[in-house]
C-alpha cells in the first residue's frame, strides 16, 4: 500500500509507455517486502537534465534511463561508475544523499543471463556480435571482461564497428557476416527481428545475418525479446541450433539496478514472472 513513507523510483525515456520496467520493479519491491514504488516518466529529448533536477528535488531513490537519454543524462550527474564512464552511456542512476551516480548495467546483465539462466560461462568462448550500437558496445565490453577468447563485431557501418570492437580490448576485432559461422555464440544486437525496420520497397524486414551461415553446435542469442522468437531465432532452431532471447538480459540488468538502489538481493523469479505477464498483456492488447 502506497503511503507517505513510500520510497520512489522510476524510468525516464521516450517512448516509455511500452516499458516493462514498472512491472518488473514493482513486482521486485513487492516480493521483497519493500515499501517502494516505480513509475514510468515520459521525458522529451533534451530534458534529461531537468529530469535529474526532479530526481534531486523530489528525492527519488533512483531512475532507470532509456532512449533517448542514455548519453545526454551524463552531464547532469555527479559521478559515473566504471562501465558507464567507459561506454559513455547510463541506464541506471542511483541517488546517494545529494549525489547522483550513473551506472550501466546492460553488459553485466547480459553476462549474468548467460551464466545464471543458460549455465554458459563466456570465458574461453568466441562470440560474433551483430550490430555496433549502445547494446552491442555494452555486450562487447562485458564479454571482453568476462574472458571471451574472441569478440568479432559485424555491422553494416565500418566506423561504429571499429569503435564497438575496441571495447573488448585485445580479443575484439571487426569481422564480416561469414565470421559469425565460426563463432561459438552469435549475438544479435541490432533491432532486426522486432518488426520495426520498414523497407522502402515494402519487403519484409531482413534478418541480421543469413541463417544459412549458422552451424550446428552454435548458440544464437537475440537481444530482442518481443517477439519472444525472432525470425532469426526461428531459422536457427529449424537448423537445430540452441537459441536464447533478450528477456534474461532485461531481467538481469534490472536486477543490478535493484541491488544498487536497495542493497538487497533481487527476487529474480518474481521479476521474470512479472515481465512475462506484462508481455502477454501487451500481446493481447496488440490483437
Ligand atoms: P542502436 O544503438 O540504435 O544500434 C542499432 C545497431 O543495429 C546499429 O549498429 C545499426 O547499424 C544496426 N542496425 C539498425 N538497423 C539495421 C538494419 N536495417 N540493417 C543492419 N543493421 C542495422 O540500438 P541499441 O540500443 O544498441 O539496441 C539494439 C537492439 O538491442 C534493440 O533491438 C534493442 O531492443 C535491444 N536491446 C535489448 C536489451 C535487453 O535487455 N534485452 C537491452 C538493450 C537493447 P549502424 O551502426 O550501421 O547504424
Amino acid at each position: 500500500m502506497i503511503s507517505g513513507a513510500t520510497r520512489s523510483a522510476g524510468v525516464i525515456g521516450l517512448p516509455i509507455r511500452h516499458s516493462l520496467s514498472p512491472a518488473i520493479f514493482n513486482a521486485a519491491f513487492s516480493a521483497s517486502g519493500l515499501d517502494w514504488a516505480y513509475l514510468a516518466f515520459e521525458v522529451p529529448e533534451g530534458a534529461a537534465g531537468l529530469a535529474m533536477a526532479g530526481v534531486r528535488s523530489l528525492g527519488l531513490e533512483g531512475v532507470s534511463v532509456t532512449m533517448p537519454h542514455k548519453a545526454a543524462v551524463i552531464s547532469a550527474l555527479d559521478e559515473l561508475a566504471d562501465d558507464a564512464d567507459a561506454l559513455g552511456a547510463v541506464n541506471c542512476v542511483a541517488r546517494r544523499g545529494t549525489t547522483l551516480i550513473g551506472h550501466n548495467t546492460d553488459g553485466p546483465g547480459f553476462v549474468d543471463s548467460l551464466r545464471l539462466d543458460e549455465g554458459m560461462d563466456p570465458a574461453g568462448r568466441s562470440f560474433a556480435v551483430l550490430g555496433a550500437g549502445g547494446a552491442a558496445r555494452a555486450v562487447v565490453r562485458a564479454l571482453g571482461r568476462a574472458g571471451a577468447s574472441e569478440v568479432v563485431v559485424v555491422n553494416r557501418s565500418a566506423g561504429p564497428a571499429e569503435q564497438a570492437a575496441a571495447f573488448a580490448g585485445a580479443v575484439g576485432r571487426v569481422g564480416v557476416a561469414e565470421d559469425a559461422g565460426e563463432a561459438d555464440v552469435v549475438v544479435n544486437a541490432t533491432p532486426l527481428g522486432m518488426g520495426i525496420v520498414v523497407s522502402r520497397t515494402g519487403d519484409p524486414e531482413p534478418m541480421p545475418i543469413d541463417p544459412a551461415l549458422l552451424q550446428a553446435g552454435q548458440i544464437v542469442v537475440d537481444l530482442v525479446y518481443h517477439p519472444a522468437l525472432t525470425p532469426l531465432a526461428e531459422a536457427a532452431r529449424a537448423r537445430g541450433i540452441r537459441t536464447v532471447n533478450g528477456l534474461g538480459m532485461l531481467i538481469h540488468q534490472a536486477a543490478h539496478a535493484f541491488r544498487t538502489w536497495t542493497s538487497e538481493e533481487p527476487p529474480l523469479e518474481a521479476m521474470s514472472a512479472a515481465a512475462v505477464a506484462a508481455l502477454l498483456h501487451r500481446g493481447q492488447e496488440m490483437h
